[in-house]
């Protein structure tokens, strides 16, 4: 999926959970961006020098960083530092590992080899990810702007 994609899922996740605070989704916004640093030209990894072509080129995409270790690494990390952002990167990083399943397969339990994907019949990631969106904006038209008036 798209950084566009990933945003939109990890915040309307976290709004239907409850999560309401500014930096809070702040926190979820980057969590659910974090995965795809991984590639240089993706919506976070754009703006970092250097890791994201070594990821890329190294280790490849979808494997360290849409790992349980990678994020679990970054959760108790966030505890030793700032524990309350915790749950608001979970629901982030979670979301974006969860919809990464639809549009391929990810190495869940990286350094194993086995990769993890939901196929859905040969349907083009591109037609899932226009699907996702068009949903969203349903969502939206029909009530669901209603979970984000709290924030204006
Ligand atoms: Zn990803």
């Amino acid at each position: 999926m798209n950084g566009a994609s990933h945003l939109v899922g990890g915040v309307t996740a976290a709004m239907l959970l409850g999560v309401h605070s500014p930096a809070q989704l702040l926190v979820v916004a980057v969590a659910s961006l974090l995965p795809d640093i991984d590639r240089s030209n993706s919506l976070l990894g754009r703006w970092i020098p250097l890791i994201p072509t070594l990821l890329e080129q190294g280790i490849g995409k979808r494997t360290i960083t849409h790992s349980l270790s990678f994020g679990l690494g970054i959760w108790l990390l966030l505890g030793l530092l700032h524990a309350s952002w915790q749950w608001s990167f979970l629901i982030g990083y979670v979301s974006h590992v969860f919809l990464d399943m639809f549009t391929g397969r990810i190495a869940f339990l990286w350094p194993l080899p086995c990769r993890f994907g939901v196929p859905l019949f040969g349907i083009p990631p591109i037609v899932i990810e226009s699907l996702s969106l068009a949903g969203w904006g349903a969502w939206i038209v029909l009530g669901g702007y209603q979970y984000f008036q709290i924030l204006f």
